[in-house]
């Protein structure tokens, strides 16, 4: 691979500009420069590969998506090589599976680390993109592919005084590599999402005291994780095609079958039995496997939300507690829904306690802790797991300009608009991989990176055969699909929680629902039909 350009030298030339070196910029690589010959180069502002799984290393990390479908389906050597010693695989385990995808096929030669892309800028005369970066390199390639992820800017909240707090503090998708110890230590968690519940047991197992400060009660269902047998290990082994086939045509790129009952059209009885024996399977099957119609009928989810409600009562031993833990004011499945470990059980430990901060807001933070409106909490640290300005805050904290100097902010200021998630009108030959208005988040993000990265590829490879210079969404197609997006949004609960999916979690961001709701198999059917009917819905160059 040329040397990258510096400031005042001339950018150097490639086909391919990637950014990000996580699940989706690896395979974005090995598929642009060893299937089609590409010249390409990845920008990635971390040390090392992984992306999510780099940077998110709190304690009781772990994948909520089992590890033999939560992978790539892309090399068969790969998927019979690698072993997975759990049924859901800690971030240390993921790590090291994409560390040996960036070595088993020799990435990283073409990745440049530590290199934060800072703008990328559309020359209109010859549809290609200059890319800089914070280190002052500058590339010129022809194509641009956002490999970014959709949680990755960490968003930590404006509490004011939190320069004067006296302890340490992180956010759990900065942690720091070397680990934290918090023996001895009065530790405050702020924040109880996904990443919240899965910390907070493995926090208060090593701390003097854990205080949780919780402003929305969460549901969550046992992960019921486990070591995966060699029997089990040998099994997903010798059907893997079926189970990838599977994944790729299901709704949410699970490789298991959405229940075709109502929870209005049975029993009481076989409800509860249903969701008894889910609860005791544990994972992601309580929402997609019990009934079909919990994410669009509100009385069908009432029954859902109180069989957990139920749970936690019967788990909490202190009625007090269990009533703040139990939400009440969004759907189960409304805001992603978490799974856990442990996470209703940490409650009963004596050295854990929890705010209700919807009761007591937080005020400030001090030198010595946290005070609400009620207290002060003396803590030596604070962990923030308060989330990610998601899907669209790492896209738009570089300077991306198309057309006309537009910039991509100035384009999204009132919500992201995208053809297919997959490009943007204005931005041409601009990919974004598992853009919003694509179902990414709501799915099992491996089948939809590589539903993209491969799309994208036959793309690229569609315009250099026939010597086109560039493609881009038609404002037209864009429109229609950012109405679409938004429209089966409409028919479900989603628009009943105040969630990161709408950006209801930053202050000041536009709410608007951001993942596409369709599912994973009618999209590809779509992106696929697109592509056979010549591109339809995008303009090619010539
Ligand atoms: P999150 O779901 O956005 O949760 C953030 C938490 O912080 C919420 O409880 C939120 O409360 C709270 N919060 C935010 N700002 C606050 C403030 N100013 N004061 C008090 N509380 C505040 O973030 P996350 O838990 O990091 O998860 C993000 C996503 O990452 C997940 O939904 C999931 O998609 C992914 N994830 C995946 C895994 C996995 O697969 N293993 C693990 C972790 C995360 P409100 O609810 O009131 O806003």
């Amino acid at each position: 691979m040329a040397a990258a350009g510096f400031a005042g030298e001339a950018p150097t030339q490639h086909d391919l500009v990637i950014i990000g070196a996580g699940f989706s910029g690896l395979y974005m690589l090995h598929r642009a420069r060893d299937l089609l010959g590409l010249d390409a180069v990845v920008f990635e502002a971390g040390a090392g590969v992984g992306g999510t799984w780099y940077w998110n290393r709190y304690p009781g990390a772990r994948c909520d998506s089992e590890s033999y479908y939560y992978s790539y389906s892309f090399s068969e050597e790969l998927e019979q090589e690698w072993e997975w010693t759990s049924k859901y695989p800690a971030q240390p385990e993921i790590l090291r599976y994409l560390e040996h995808v960036a070595d088993r096929f020799d990435l990283r030669r073409n990745i440049r680390f530590d290199s934060r892309v800072e703008s990328a800028v559309l020359d209109e005369d010859t549809l290609r993109w200059t890319v800089r970066t914070d280190g002052g390199e500058e590339v010129s390639a022809q194509f641009l592919v956002s490999a970014v992820g959709c949680l990755s800017a960490a968003n930590v909240p404006d509490i004011p005084g939190l320069d004067q707090f006296d302890g340490e503090w992180f956010h759990t998708g900065r942690w720091p590599h070397d680990g934290v110890d918090f023996g001895g230590k009065r530790v405050g968690l702020i924040g109880t999402g996904s990443t919240g519940i899965q910390a907070a047991p493995v926090i208060a197992a090593e701390a003097a005291h854990l205080t949780v400060f919780q402003r929305t009660p969460n549901y969550t269902v046992p992960a019921r994780n486990a070591p995966l047998t060699p029997e089990r290990a040998a099994e997903i082994k010798a059907t893997y095609p079926a189970i990838r086939e599977h994944a790729r045509n299901s709704y949410g790129g699970f490789p298991f079958d959405p229940s075709g009952r109502s929870a209005l059209e049975v029993t009481q009885d076989e409800r509860r039995a249903t969701y008894e024996a889910l609860w005791e399977e544990g994972g992601f099957k309580f929402l997609f496997g019990s009934f079909y119609d919990l994410l669009v009928s509100e009385e069908a989810n009432d029954t859902a939300a109180e069989f957990i409600r139920g749970k936690i009562r019967e788990v909490v031993a202190d009625p007090q507690v269990a009533e703040i833990l139990a939400p009440r004011d969004h759907p189960y499945g409304s805001k992603r829904p978490p799974i856990d470990t442990n996470y209703f059980e940490t409650f009963n430990r004596s050295n854990v306690s929890l705010v209700d901060l919807r009761a007591t807001p937080i005020e400030e933070i001090t030198a010595e802790g946290v005070r609400t409106t009620a207290a002060e909490h003396s803590l030596d640290m604070i962990v923030f797991a308060t989330g990610f300005d998601a899907m669209t805050g790492a896209l738009l904290r570089m300077d991306i300009r198309g057309r006309d100097g537009r910039s991509l902010r100035e384009k999204w200021a009132a919500g992201p608009r995208t053809y297919l998630g997959l490009q943007v009108a204005g931005f041409p030959n601009l990919f974004t991989i598992t853009g919003p208005g694509s179902p990414s988040v709501l799915s099992n993000m491996p089948v939809s990176i590589e539903q993209h990265v491969e799309w994208i590829a036959d793309c690229i490879t569609h315009l250099r055969s026939s010597g086109a210079a560039g493609i881009e969404a038609t404002p037209e197609a864009e429109e229609a699909w950012v109405e679409h997006v938004a429209e089966i949004a409409g028919l479900t609960l989603f628009s009943k929680a105040s969630s990161w999916y709408l950006g209801a979690n930053i202050p000041g961001k536009t709410r608007v629902f951001m993942p596409y709701v369709g599912g994973v198999a009618t999209y590809r059917q779509r992106c696929d039909e697109v592509a056979a009917q010549g591109y339809e819905g995008f303009a090619i160059s010539a």
